[in-house]
C-alpha cells in the first residue's frame, strides 16, 4: 500500500469537481460494485459524478445499492474534469464510455492485473490485491472519503466475486478484516450472499446443463474444457453475463489444472476464458500470447477464427504449458 499514492488520489478527487468513474467491458462484480462504491463516496463529497460501463447495469447485479446509478455511456460526450478507471487492465477495455468523454483533465488508473502498463495520469495498480474493492476501502480509509453502508455493500461485492467467495489464494488476512469491517459498516451477510449467489435465473442452469455436454478433457485429464455455440446461446436465450463463474465447475474437478471456456462471439472471434490451480501454471502468460491478459490463474482473450480453430490453438498451447509442468 503506497500511502503517498493514496495522498495524491484522495488531493485529486478533493480539488475536481467533474468525474467519470468507469470499468471494463463484459463487467463483473468487482467492475460494477467497486465503479458505485467510488461514485456513492465522491457523490457524498458533493462531487457531479457519472458511473458508466459500456454495459450499463446487469440485470444480476441490479441489487446492488444505488445500482440506478450506473448507466450506458451517454451519446453526446461531456466535459469532466477526472476520469476514474477501475479495474481495467488495459485501456481499450473501458470500451465505449471513453468515446462519451469529450475532455478531461487528469486520468486515474485504480486496477489489480499485473498485466496493467499503468496508463493514466496517475496509476494505482496493486497486483497483490485480490480485487479492485479492496484497493478502494484501503483509499477510502487512508484518504478518509465518506463510507456507508450502501458503499460497504457494494465493496463487500466487488471482494466477494472477485475472491470467488473468499476462497482464492489472494485472499489474505487483510481481506478478511476488510470484509468484517465492511459487516460493521452495515452489510448484511445472508441478504448479500443469497442475492449474489443463489438468485440465477433459470436459464443459466440450462445452459450449464448444456455446457456440461460439451465437456472434454485433454492432457491425461489435467486440462477441462467446454464450450458455448452462438446457436445454443441463442437457443436458451443466454445473456453474456449469463456465464459468469460456470468456469469454475470444471476447475472444481480434482487432477484439473486448467479449465478452459470457449465462447463464440459474433464478430468472428472466440472468447477465451481461463482458470488455472496453480502459480506454476500461468494462464495471464498464456492469454497475453493471444493478445489477451488478466491474471495468473484467472485470465482471458477474444481471439480471431472458428470455434474449432481456436480451440485447436488454445488447446495446443495450454497442453503444451501443462505437459511441461509436473505437480
Ligand atoms: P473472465 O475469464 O472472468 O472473463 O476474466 C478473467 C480475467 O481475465 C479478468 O481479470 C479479466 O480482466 C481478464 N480478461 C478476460 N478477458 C480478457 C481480454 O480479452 N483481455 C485482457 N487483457 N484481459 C482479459
Ligand atoms: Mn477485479
Amino acid at each position: 500500500m503506497s500511502t503517498a499514492k493514496f495522498e495524491q488520489i484522495g488531493r485529486a478527487l478533493r480539488e475536481h469537481q467533474r468525474f467519470a468513474v468507469l470499468s471494463h467491458v463484459r463487467p463483473d462484480g468487482d467492475a460494477l460494485g467497486s465503479a458505485l462504491a467510488l461514485g456513492l463516496s465522491l457523490k457524498k463529497l458533493g462531487k457531479d459524478v457519472r458511473i458508466w460501463n459500456e454495459e450499463g447495469m446487469l440485470e444480476k447485479y441490479s441489487f446492488l445499492p444505488r445500482a440506478e446509478l450506473l448507466t450506458k455511456p451517454p451519446s453526446e460526450p461531456q466535459d469532466v474534469d477526472v476520469i476514474v478507471a477501475l479495474d481495467t487492465a488495459i485501456q481499450n477495455r473501458l470500451g465505449t464510455t471513453l468515446a462519451s468523454i469529450r475532455s478531461t483533465e487528469l486520468c486515474i488508473n485504480i486496477d489489480h492485473h499485473p498485466s496493467n502498463p499503468q496508463y493514466g495520469d496517475i496509476a494505482y495498480i496493486d497486483s497483490k490485491s485480490p480485487a479492485t474493492g479492496q484497493i478502494l476501502f484501503e483509499l477510502i480509509k487512508s484518504e478518509k472519503l465518506p463510507m456507508d453502508s450502501d458503499i460497504a455493500t457494494n465493496l463487500y461485492v466487488a471482494i466477494s466475486t472477485d475472491t470467488g467467495s473468499f476462497q482464492y489464494p489472494n485472499t489474505t488476512a487483510r481481506t478478511f478484516e476488510i470484509a468484517a469491517e465492511l459487516v460493521r459498516e452495515g452489510v448484511d451477510v445472508g441478504r448479500v450472499s443469497q442475492q449474489t449467489y443463489e438468485n440465477y435465473p433459470r436459464r443459466r442452469i440450462e445452459l450449464l446443463r448444456d455446457l456440461l455436454g460439451t465437456m472434454r478433457f485433454h492432457a491425461d485429464h489435467r486440462v477441462a474444457s467446454f464450450s458455448l455455440t452462438l446457436a445454443t446461446a441463442k437457443r436458451l436465450g443466454v445473456l453474456p453475463e449469463d456465464n459468469e463463474g460456470l468456469i469454475d465447475h470444471l476447475r472444481a474437478i480434482r487432477g484439473v489444472i486448467v479449465a478452459i471456456f470457449f465462447e463464440e462471439l459474433v464478430d468472428g472471434k472466440v472468447r477465451v476464458s481461463m482458470r488455472s490451480k496453480t502459480d506454476k501454471v500461468n494462464v495471464c502468460a498464456i492469454c497475453e500470447k493471444f493478445g489477451g491478459g488478466g491474471h495468473v490463474l484467472a485470465a482471458g482473450a477474444r481471439v480471431k477464427g472458428t470455434l474449432a480453430e481456436v480451440e485447436k490453438k488454445i488447446l495446443e498451447e495450454v497442453c503444451d504449458v501443462v505437459g511441461r509442468y509436473s505437480s
